[in-house]
């Protein structure tokens, strides 16, 4: 695969080595029109230099549109490091790695991602100004799953609200696919609201937790029996995939919204699940709080600052349900839209001399 044959429609992708210490990243870039592009790197054994290549063009992609939503003034990049973080990571290699995102200038600006943790962004920190996410004794803001609970949760009661026309879940039955580090929050905000939690986790330790902290929670087997049980809303909290041709067809609920990324298995499954009436809050949306909050970071972290930001993702996601119906398209369709009209119409303003 060539990148320029591919229009991807992105800025720039740089290709980082350094053989000493091993290290192999590519940083993407798919646009700036609102601000430096921020995104986590990725450290991730990829089975091919193409898988790696497919992954950062489709993560970086969908922060610009993460962030044009969540209304940020930032654009949408991610890095991925190709490679086992558990033999090659060293500190040498992730310094080498900062020098590169320096490099840029401030096009990129780097934070956690899946095998990569608070304390690597301290590391990588030596050797550029460009990185966020960082531990709480350096400003950082810390886990980041309690915003984005707290995000999910707000753009439910949108969904709640559009749907039965109250902004609550008292009286209704979620089902939360895993009780992780979001799952577990959101559960909270759940039963504090009124409503009744189901549950399925495949880690016992998630299920003691919610054993021993909150057994007013239903705990189901698996995931097939949480989705055709009787459940007014579907929130995916685990894997990506969540949405697919096995599960579309049987889902009892009337609202899906959750935190787990790349909830939709294939393009076209927001029709399907618009045809059974079931109301899909699209998952980037919804799980913006992770990067509000790091982007707050970038600021000299508040957190009851970010704590407000994310809490807009009620009014967004009353607005995007809004205008899907108006517009007769999914809210899927309509959350693209949203976020490709900020970046071209707020973008533009750039070409504005100043
Ligand atoms: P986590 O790893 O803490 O939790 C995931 C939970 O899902 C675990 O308890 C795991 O055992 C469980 N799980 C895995 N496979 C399962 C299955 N098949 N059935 C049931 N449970 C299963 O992760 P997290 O930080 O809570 O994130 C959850 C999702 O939200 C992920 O998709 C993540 O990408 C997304 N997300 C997280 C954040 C954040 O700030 N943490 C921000 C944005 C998006």
């Amino acid at each position: 695969m060539g990148v320029f044959s591919e229009e991807t429609g992105h800025e720039q992708v740089v290709f980082c080595e350094d053989k000493r210490t091993g290290l192999r990243a590519i940083i993407g870039i798919y646009s700036t029109a609102l601000g430096p592009a921020l995104g986590g790197t990725r450290f991730y054994p990829y089975a091919t230099e193409q898988e790696a290549i497919h992954d950062v063009l489709e993560l970086s992609r969908a922060m610009a549109y993460k962030s044009a939503l969540a209304g940020l003034d930032l654009g949408g990049g991610k890095a991925v490091i190709w490679g086992d973080p558990e033999q090659i990571k060293t500190e040498a290699l992730l310094r080498a790695y900062g020098r590169f995102v320096e490099s840029l200038g401030g096009r990129y600006i780097t934070a956690c991602d899946v095998g990569t943790y608070v304390q690597d962004m301290d590391i990588i920190a030596r050797e550029t100004r460009h990185v966020t996410g960082r531990s709480e004794v350096y400003g950082g803001a810390g886990d980041s799953s309690v915003l984005t609970a707290y995000g999910v949760f707000q753009g439910m009661r949108a969904a709640a609200e559009h749907v039965w026309g109250s902004p609550t879940l008292r009286g209704r039955r979620v089902g939360i696919a895993g009780l992780g580090k979001v799952g577990k929050h959101l559960a909270g905000h759940l039963l504090e609201d009124g409503a009744t939690v189901v549950a399925t986790d495949i880690s016992e330790k998630a299920l003691e937790w919610a054993r021993t902290h909150h057994p007013e929670i239903e705990l189901v087997d698996d995931t097939t029996k949480l989705i055709t049980s009787e459940i007014d809303v579907y929130a995916p909290c685990a894997l990506g995939g969540a949405l697919n041709d096995e599960t579309v067809p049987v889902l009892a609920a009337r609202i899906v919204a959750g935190a787990a990324n790349n909830q939709l298995a294939r393009p076209g499954l927001d029709q399907d699940l618009a045809a059974r009436g079931i109301l899909y809050v699209p998952d980037y949306l919804l799980n913006a709080g992770g990067v509000i909050q790091v982007a707050d970071e970038i600021e000299g972290f508040n957190f009851e600052r970010a704590r407000l930001r994310v809490a807009g993702i009620y009014d967004t996601t009353r607005r995007l349900l809004a205008q899907a119906e108006a517009e007769g398209v999914t809210p899927a369709v309509a959350a693209d839209r949203m976020a490709e009209r900020r970046m071209a119409e707020v973008g533009r303003l750039r070409t504005i001399r100043v």
